[in-house]
């Protein structure tokens, strides 16, 4: 039988609700080595929220630890393929039946819709977890070409202690993209989540071991990024640093890396990904694409489609449609009520980021369309209306900078040629879409645009199949698909000679 979700049953599972804020290290909770906790302030409402472990490096000290003996004793690295994949599904059928509480868990940290949050993180996470379990009994290494009196093995072999670092806009998508291919691989993992989004976390990592995962092998650190997180990255016994993040972070975390044991960094970072619309396209697909391909979570996603490079035919054309699929279908409500499609930004300051953003554009002489402005304060939470900003050229601050809110900025061309300049005008090359009937144009597109992912008359399709992640300074390294797994592994030769 179907749930049906009110309103009222997520109202009573918010308030059957007690988040647990320690630290998750060698399979049990643990307080912070300072005994320091901080408050995590609700996104949708403005309340206070889960009490949290503050760490420091202390913490990361004992994570570090509990995961370098869990790899070196082999309790997983040296199980059974067919055992390692039977604990990884289980935990994948634990987080799917633990879905309510983990998908609120993530709304009240995150302020998404919590019906987004069950629909999407909470399956997603799920999904990636058994992706990666279902690869472990089929991974085969190589054996190289040799004379007849020798045999080489090209093994692909763990690294050993994986430190992610994760942000708080899909943090349970993000983790499991990290951990479904470091803990497949044979790895220790040590997650620091990002300070406002620890609760689903340090869940995954409660469950993990109730699916029989090892204790030490999944860990989970929480606190502040300069806290935790520094000391992660350039700690001397951890082996690489999965990162995702924004630019500015991720160039750091290359800093820390060669600072301390040159460890490997893999970095998912930032973006501004142009959507190029031509005037024989489809303008309705078109207007639904670009407006939830900018709008969706709010804005705050790395891909999001926030630059709408239009033919100047056509603009005018194209923004009463997104501003009319903005209005009938991304509801805006508060994240408990099932009918919300997108909810609060994640904080007070972010907010107030995002709308001096908007105020400084406006300056430069961005021309609002619709929206982008503050409301349903009344709740006290942090909400921002999606809104788009036209006849913009490439060079205006709303054009260039990552807001990480829902701001669309339009930007209008003549030539194909133009289109492609501006299209790669910027420090990012994480995705990117065209849309076209003239299929010989989007394939030059699909070619030409520096992107990780380009997308022909859609956006945002993907499945666990694709790889994702960037080019330029949205970082290198891919999460997702059978190639993730390759990051958290090194190849091993072993010559043997006969004779
Ligand atoms: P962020 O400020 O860079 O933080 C990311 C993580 O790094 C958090 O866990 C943060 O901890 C930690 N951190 C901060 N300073 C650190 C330091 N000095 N050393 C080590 N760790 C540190 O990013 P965010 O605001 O959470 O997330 C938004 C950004 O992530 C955007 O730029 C977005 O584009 C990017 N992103 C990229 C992808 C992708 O796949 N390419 C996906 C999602 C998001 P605290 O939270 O405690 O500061």
């Amino acid at each position: 039988m179907t749930k049906n979700y009110t309103r009222d049953y997520w109202e009573s599972v918010l308030s059957g609700l007690k988040p647990e804020g320690r630290h998750f290290i060698d399979g049990a909770h643990r307080a912070a080595a300072s005994g320091e906790t901080f408050i995590r302030i609700r996104p949708m409402d403005g309340k206070p929220g889960a009490e949290l472990a503050r760490g420091n490096a202390a913490d990361v000290d004992a994570a570090v630890a509990s995961a370098r003996a869990a790899f070196e004793s082999g309790i997983w690295r040296k199980k059974e393929p067919l055992e390692k994949k039977k604990i990884m599904l289980k935990w994948a059928d634990l987080i799917r039946a633990h879905g309510d509480e983990l998908a609120m868990l993530e709304t009240i940290d995150v302020g998404k819709p919590v019906m987004a949050s069950l629909g999407v993180d909470v399956r997603l996470c799920a999904d990636g977890i058994q992706f990666y379990g279902e690869m472990i009994d089929k991974m085969y290494d190589e054996i190289a070409p040799t004379g007849p009196n020798a045999r080489a093995l090209v093994r692909k072999v763990p690294l050993g202690v994986i430190g992610a670092i994760t942000p708080w806009n899909y943090p349970m998508i993000i983790d499991a993209w990290k951990l479904g291919p470091a803990i497949a691989a044979g790895n220790s993992v040590v997650l620091k989540p990002a300070e406002q989004s620890s609760l689903s976390a340090i869940r995954l990592a409660e469950l993990a071991v109730e699916a029989g995962l090892p204790a030490g092998v999944f860990n989970v650190v929480t606190g502040y990024g300069e806290e935790t997180g520094k000391p992660l990255a350039l700690h001397m016994d951890v082996d690489m640093i999965a990162f995702t993040g924004s630019t500015e972070v991720g160039k750091l975390i290359m800093g820390y890396a060669a600072q301390s044991n040159v460890k490997r960094v893999a970095l998912e970072l930032g973006g501004k990904s142009p959507l190029v619309v031509f005037e024989d396209a489809d303008l309705d697909a078109a207007a639904v694409a670009a407006a939830w391909g900018c709008f969706y979570n709010s804005g705050e996603t790395c891909h999001a489609s926030t630059r709408l490079i239009v033919q100047r035919s056509v603009q005018d054309k194209l923004i009463a449609k997104i501003e009319a699929v903005t209005r009938s279908d991304i509801a805006l409500k508060h994240p408990l009520d099932p009918a919300a499609q997108i909810g609060a930004l994640i904080e007070e300051e972010h907010m107030n980021k995002v709308l001096a953003m908007i105020a400084a554009g406006e300056k430069e002489g961005a021309r609002r369309a619709f929206g982008a402005e503050r409301v349903m304060s009344e709740t006290g939470g942090y909400y921002v209306s999606p809104g788009v900003f036209v006849d913009m050229t490439n060079d205006m601050s709303l054009a260039r900078q990552e807001i990480f809110g829902p701001v669309l900025a339009a930007i209008p061309f003549d030539t194909e040629e133009e289109a492609l300049k501006i299209a790669n005008d910027t420090i990012y090359g994480l995705a990117g879409a065209v849309f076209t009937r003239d299929m010989d144009r989007a394939h030059r597109f699909s070619e030409e645009i520096h992107a990780g992912t380009v997308w022909i008359n859609t956006y945002d399709m993907s499945n666990f199949a694709t790889p994702f992640g960037g080019f330029k300074q949205s970082g290198f390294g891919r999460d997702r698909s059978v190639h993730a797994i390759d990051k958290y592994c090194d190849y091993k030769t072993i010559w043997q000679q006969f004779g």
